[in-house]
């Protein structure tokens, strides 16, 4: 859907109208449409409860939809994007061509301005469908329904045009996200993972530089090339770099994503249930991507760096096997013990790689692992942190955003797990408190007192629609770290 965020809505322009309204039935909306929907609130006997949704014909518009989000004090980003995700649902169903929204809601814990972004963005990706390889004609005849967000009256003129401006970039970052994550591991391999970054680097303003095979062999990031063996597929090993034009950065953020374009385990295969999910294992890379392309266009005041290493894993007769030593661009050395743990081993190079640019913040973006699944489900990204300050602002910000993180330990006491009796640690520590030993692993390779790990294996992608969200990638990740880099002093 493309949004346009305005202070006016022509009423007579748009044929459908949707009110996003609570009991309390507060219109902090211009003059003329306030007294539109009070009267449609009037005729329809409408009360605003949270299950209550009425859609009467009104001229101009056609129709009016009125929707109910319950008491203002019990609503939540659940409550709220379920709301807004039905819109779009329907202005589909109904074929509605050109909407308008008036949300006259916030969301919890956010200011009436970054509410007003968030729903702009959401209501954007409210009728999000990968479709690039559905060939039907039903699919081909789907055009994009325009649809006017109109801002809350008590907005001034240049907050609304910041909200236009951002929400626009952050759509368009979330989307990159998607379509990357969505995309088969067939077309979306660490070759065009590298494209894509290129492109969206050109489009953004920002640095991009990428590393094939050969390079990396000269890099010595044994981690990647030992992952990459078992695949015809090329790694790639990608640095995008945004630094702001005309000021001296504020700080230096490094962001690493894991970019497995397709896991199978390798030579620890993996059950076939529901393998073709693997696609989503590249969804911390582009998360990543997408945070650069949003950071470069926001022209935020800090120095960001993206870095992204991108293989396949697969089994073959070049395949690395349980038991082998790889020694990782640090010099450090891992013993195998399971191949499916790969994500780790490419990000270990990833994190050495980092310490170049000194970064002030270091934060790693990885669907690195089913136990993370298995503690929390689809509800909350993992957070590990060797920064309480740093681990409250990423919170905060994914709170702001409908992004929830959950802290969990990076405490020595788990360090025993990855004990190796022939390197200097083991690729896994077992199903125990797997995504913990996998942070503990991460660890060993960072260089920077500020680090955190967001374990984004539950929250990456859903596997089937919600109330809320479309099946597949969700774009976690940006909205929440965009948030956090503004607020970032
Ligand atoms: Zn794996």
């Amino acid at each position: 859907m493309n949004v346009t965020v305005s202070r006016e809505l022509t009423l007579s322009a748009i044929d459908h109208l949707y009110v996003l309204v609570t009991e309390e039935m507060n219109l902090d909306l211009p003059a003329r449409l306030r007294t539109r929907i009070e009267r449609a609130i009037g005729d329809s006997a409408f009360e605003g409860r949270s299950d209550e949704s009425i859609t009467m014909l009104a001229g101009a518009p056609r129709k009016i939809t009125l929707v109910g989000l319950g008491k203002a004090e019990a609503l939540s980003h659940r409550g709220l994007r379920a709301a807004i995700y039905a819109v779009g649902k329907t202005a589909r169903r109904q074929r509605d061509k050109k909407i308008g929204v008036a949300l006259c809601a916030s969301f919890p814990n956010a200011s009436l301005e970054a509410s007003t972004r968030l729903a702009a963005d959401l209501v954007a990706h409210s009728d999000y469908k990968y479709a690039s390889y559905i060939t039907s004609a039903e699919m081909k005849k789907r055009g994009e329904i325009a649809c006017t967000l109109v801002a809350p009256a008590s907005l001034d003129r240049r907050a609304v045009a910041r909200v236009a401006a951002q929400s626009s970039v952050l759509t368009g970052a979330v989307r990159t996200v998607k379509d990357l994550g969505n995309g088969p591991g067939n077309l979306v391999t660490p070759t065009q993972l590298a494209k894509r970054a290129q492109e969206v680097a050109r489009e953004a303003g920002l640095k991009c530089t990428v590393f094939d095979k050969k390079q990396i062999q000269k890099l010595k990031m044994g981690g990647l090339l030992a992952v990459n063996r078992g695949s015809a597929q090329e790694p790639r090993f990608i640095v995008m770099e945004y630094v702001p034009t005309g000021r001296r950065p504020k700080k230096t953020v490094c962001l690493v994503g894991k970019g497995i374009t397709f896991d199978s385990g390798g030579i620890s295969l993996k059950p076939g249930e529901r393998m073709e999910e693997m696609k989503f294992d590249m969804c911390g890379a582009a998360a990543v991507m997408g945070t650069m392309q949003a950071v470069a266009k926001m022209k935020l005041p800090h120095r960001v760096v993206g870095i992204i290493p991108s293989t396949e894993n697969l089994p073959s007769g070049t395949a690395y096997k349980p038991g082998d030593i790889v020694t990782t661009m640090s010099g450090k050395t891992i013993e195998v013990v399971n191949t499916d743990a790969e994500g780790r081993v490419i990000l270990a190079d990833a994190l050495t790689y980092s310490t170049r640019f000194k970064p002030d913040h270091l934060i790693d973006y990885a669907t690195l692992t089913g136990a993370c699944v298995i503690a929390l489900g689809g509800a909350a990204t993992g957070l590990f942190s060797t920064d309480d300050e740093l681990a409250s602002r990423l919170t905060a910000a994914g709170e702001e955003v409908g992004e929830r993180l959950w802290r969990m330990p990076v405490w020595d006491d788990y360090k025993d797990y990855i004990k190796s009796e022939w390197a200097d640690m083991k690729n896994s520590g077992g199903r125990a408190g797997g995504a913990i030993s996998a942070a503990m692993f991460l660890r060993e390779f960072v260089d920077c007192p500020s680090w955190a790990h967001l374990d984004i294996a539950g929250t990456a992608w859903a596997d089937n629609e919600t109330a809320r969200e479309a099946k597949g990638a969700t774009g976690v990740g940006v909205r929440a770290t965009v948030r956090f880099l503004e607020e970032l002093a």
